[in-house]
Parts: C-alpha cells; sequence; structure tokens
C-alpha cells in the first residue's frame, strides 16, 4: 500500500511532469475512482485548467487549482502516479493529458484508489478526522507521547491510526517498531515516557530516511538502506541486525514482520 515516502515520490512525478501546463484532457477509464463528483463533471472541471502547487498530507496528494480548490489523490492499495508519452501504462484508470507530453497516468491495479476535488485541504482533512502528517515539522515528542493515549489497543494498530498521525501504513509501521525495538502487539498502555520518546525518534527517522532515499514500500525498496526490515520482508527471512530468523504476526488483518530479538514488550 502507498505510504507516505511512496506518495511524496507521486508528489515529485506531479510537481516534475504536472504543473503549470494546461490539462488538456482528463480521461476517467474506471469511474469508481472518482468520488463526490460524477466522473464527467470532474474531467469538465479540470480540462482546461492548469495544476499550481502540490502538497501531500499522509498519504493523500493534492495539487492546487488555477480555478480554486484543489484536485485530491489518494493511491488505495495499488495505486501509483505515473509519467507517460504515448501508450498509457498498464491499469490506468485516469489520464491527465497535456498538448505535449509527458502526460500522467493514475494507475491502480486493485482500484481501491479515490480522486476527487477538495475546496479546502484543512477543513477536508479535519471532516475526514485525518491527523497531522507524520513528518510535520510542528510535531514534538511531547505532544506524540500525549497522543498516543493508552488503552490496550496494539502500538502497531495505533501508529496505523491516520487520526493520530497521517501515512503509516503497513510496512512503514513495522519499520517504525523494529527501528524502536519494540514488539507490535505490546498494548499502548504499557509504553512509558521513554519508550515514547523512542518511538517517535524512530518515526522521524523512518520515514525522512525513506523520503531522503526516494524509496517506498511498494516501489523502488532497492534504494532503503541494508539495516532496513523493509527489505527482508518475505518467507525465510533474517533480521538485518542481528541475522535472527523473522516472525510474523497477524494485526488488524495484515501480516506483522519482527525480529523476536531486536524487539521486546517492555512487560518483561
Ligand atoms: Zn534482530
Amino acid at each position: 500500500m502507498p505510504e507516505l515516502p511512496d506518495v511524496e515520490i507521486f508528489r515529485r512525478v506531479l510537481e516534475r511532469h504536472g504543473l503549470n501546463r494546461i490539462v488538456t484532457a482528463v480521461e476517467v477509464r474506471d469511474p469508481r475512482i472518482v468520488v463526490g463528483i460524477t466522473p464527467a463533471a470532474f474531467a469538465r472541471a479540470l480540462g482546461g485548467d492548469r495544476l499550481l502547487a502540490t502538497r501531500r498530507h499522509g498519504k493523500n496528494l493534492f495539487a492546487a487549482r488555477g480555478r480554486g480548490g484543489h484536485l485530491r489523490m489518494h493511491f488505495g492499495m495499488t495505486g501509483a502516479l505515473e509519467p507517460f508519452r504515448e501508450e498509457p501504462p498498464a491499469h490506468a484508470r485516469i489520464l491527465y493529458r497535456f498538448a505535449q507530453g509527458p502526460h500522467l497516468a493514475h494507475v491502480d491495479v486493485r482500484r481501491l484508489g479515490r480522486v476527487g476535488l477538495v475546496k479546502d485541504i484543512g477543513a477536508w482533512l479535519e471532516a475526514e478526522g485525518i491527523g497531522p502528517d507524520a513528518l510535520d515539522p510542528a510535531l514534538t515528542a511531547e505532544w506524540f507521547a500525549e497522543a498516543l493515549g493508552g488503552g490496550r489497543r496494539s502500538i502497531k494498530l495505533v501508529l496505523m491510526d491516520q487520526g493520530l498521525v497521517a501515512g503509516i501504513g503497513n510496512v512503514y509501521a513495522d519499520e517504525i517498531l523494529f527501528r524502536a525495538g519494540l514488539r507490535p502487539d505490546v498494548p499502548v498502555s504499557a509504553l512509558d515516557e521513554g519508550w515514547r520518546e523512542r518511538l517517535f525518534a524512530a518515526m522521524r527517522e523512518v520515514l525522512q530516511t525513506a523520503v531522503d532515499c526516494g524509496a517506498a514500500a511498494e516501489r523502488y525498496v532497492e534504494r532503503l538502506p541494508d539495516d532496513f526490515l523493509t527489505k527482508r520482508r518475505g518467507k525465510g527471512a533474517h533480521c538485518p541486525r542481528c541475522d535472527t530468523p523473522l516472525e510474523t504476526l497477524r494485526i488488524g488483518g495484515r501480516r506483522s514482520y519482527f525480529c523476536p530479538r531486536c524487539q521486546i514488550d517492555p512487560r518483561g
């Protein structure tokens, strides 16, 4: 699933190929992807318009429109934004065409991505209950420690809760917990101040490193540093730090990878 670093890559694609050019036509090839507006109205609204600036918030990508408001893209489980010149890539669901190539394709094998038009980003995020971006420079360790709260919910599920901080999904939650040295099934109530601070630092470091590498969970995973757990997901994998065989757990219906030696439960 595209997570914060993946969507940051798509933001750069949009920034590089989509800004300050007139969108000559929008072709909606799969109407299920468009939400809150009919596909025809969506295509009409953007046809002849221009995108002026990009903004990523968590897993959502926004582009400010010359006519006002914003285009919003979410990439679901398998989505991506890809430039193309002649033939659109496989599984292209929406095409944004310009007078000359490269054009842009919203690609999505499983069609769980969503696009729409948003008037005000702040109001939209609030209405959707989406928390601050996980890399928002204004966030502090103290705020994070407090926001994690208590309760029996596992720390992995809490990290993936977009209402707390936005941008972390299954793969990067595992990576952050690996970096912090915590098992994914630890209840959040078991974490003292020290663990919360450590987790905040791990979250920032993991996401910033992935963004800086231009890496992503789904694509360009090879660009991540070799000590990242993400590169070892799969059968028979070993810990990149201590070579212990990794274990898996199902949390929230998703597979979690962790090292039983490097990651502990603070309750002992
Ligand atoms: Zn290990």
